[in-house]
């Protein structure tokens, strides 16, 4: 009923509403070192008794209790012994853990506090120990040939991540720090022989994620990502329809003002998901001859080069939309024409390659959304473990499931 292994139950008893059930480990799991589970010598008693919160029973908490003495390893020293029944250092068995782990994963943040009565906190240290144990015994690594690389932000304006996608899967692969010393971390634990493997890898330009994969992937051909020129395209539209507006607002035109501020969305979406309303708004961008409907399709033109129906075809278009937008006398857009004549190589390297966008976007997408959920959590490390436990295949499955 409990999921016990290789554990002997001595008694059960009731204490203040919950089910207590002492328990000890089957001789053969005695005295064993919860790192290295070698047997070791015992050291002393610790510090007596000590309880694990179980599944509840029915609608009654349990929890077991047992001795928690102490053993010396050769190796790790002084350690409290490992049971079976539960993961080290953790006040909860192992089912409660995986449970709590899988809801993490599949419910929301309010259903599993409210069905497992424990804090939204004490998931995070859930899933960071179960993230670890499982990231311990598998090998995450095999196999990539095709990489991501994308930073996101944690907070606002705060610690940011560098996530590592496998393109060919679609699995998060890893998650750190943003700086150069993370990649480099990364390309550590990757090891020389499988940076020889690597292939392809996805970026924006930034340098501190391009130079160490230049140094140690010499395989490597770095695209840039499409969903950053695609960004910063919308982003260049966005600056000058807000250059529009500003001159606007300076002339005293208010109704102008406030009808281009509506406009925001309808330059930003895909042409092929506008509202009839949206429509009507582009159309009176139009008739306006404002440097907006300029900038416009620059902007649509960018992103279709992505969607081209062949390569070759979509080889072609750069040519003319850098010769257009260094022409077209609107500043971000000359800007970015300069930015992608530098990094020209790499972005036909994603045409080449016909690196999906679809699919970088769809996982940080995700990302983005557990990140969100992880708010709660204040260590990096535990939105860190629940991106894992979630996207990189590390959930536990639920309980002799
Ligand atoms: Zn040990």
């Amino acid at each position: 009923m409990l999921g016990l292994e290789q554990t002997v139950v001595e008694a059960v008893g009731e204490q203040d509403g919950a089910i207590v059930i002492s328990v000890r480990p089957v001789w053969s799991q005695r005295d064993r070192c919860p790192h290295c589970r070698r047997r070791c010598p015992g050291y002393d008693l610790g510090e007596g008794r000590r309880r694990w919160r179980a599944l509840d029973l029915a609608t009654t908490s349990c929890f077991l209790e047992a001795d928690a003495p102490r053993v010396e390893c050769n190796v790790h020293g002084v350690v409290v012994a490992a049971v079976p029944w539960a993961r080290h250092d953790a006040g909860f068995t192992r089912s409660f853990d995986d449970t709590a782990a899988w809801l993490a994963v599949n419910t929301s943040k309010s259903a599993i506090c409210q069905l497992s009565r424990i804090a939204w906190r004490t998931v995070g240290r859930i899933c960071e120990r179960v993230s670890a144990e499982a990231n311990a015994g598998r090998d995450l690594f095999a196999n990539l040939t095709e990489l991501g690389f994308d930073e996101i932000s944690i907070r606002k304006g705060q610690k940011y991540l560098t996530v590592v996608v496998d393109h060919h899967t679609g699995r998060l692969v890893w998650a750190f720090g943003r700086d150069r010393k993370a990649v480099e971390k990364f390309l550590d634990l990757l090891g020389p022989e499988r940076c020889q493997q690597i292939r392809l890898v996805s970026c924006d330009d930034a340098e501190w994620i391009t130079r160490p994969i230049a140094e140690r992937c010499p395989k490597a051909v770095v695209c840039l990502d499409p969903w950053h020129i695609v960004k910063a395209a919308t982003d260049a539209l966005d600056d000058v329809r807000r250059q529009v507006w500003n001159e606007a607002r300076r002339a005293g035109n208010k109704q102008l003002a406030k009808r281009l501020k509506g406009a925001r969305f309808a330059l930003w979406k895909k042409p092929e998901k506008l509202t009839d309303q949206q429509h009507a708004k582009l159309a009176w961008i139009q008739t306006l001859n404002a440097p907006i409907y300029r900038a416009y399709p620059l902007k649509e033109q960018l992103r279709g080069i992505y969607h081209a129906d062949n390569t070759e075809h979509a080889l072609a278009l750069p040519d003319g939309w850098l010769k257009w937008a260094r022409r077209c006398r609107l500043e971000p857009f000359v800007k970015l024409a300069k930015r992608i004549t530098e990094q020209r190589s790499r972005v036909e390297a994603a045409l080449h390659h016909s690196l999906s966008n679809a699919r970088v976007e769809q996982v940080n997408t995700q990302i983005r959304l557990i990140i969100r959920r992880g708010f709660g959590y204040r260590s990096p490390g535990a939105v860190i473990a629940l991106a894992m436990l979630s996207l990189g295949g590390l959930c536990p499955p639920l309980p002799r499931r």
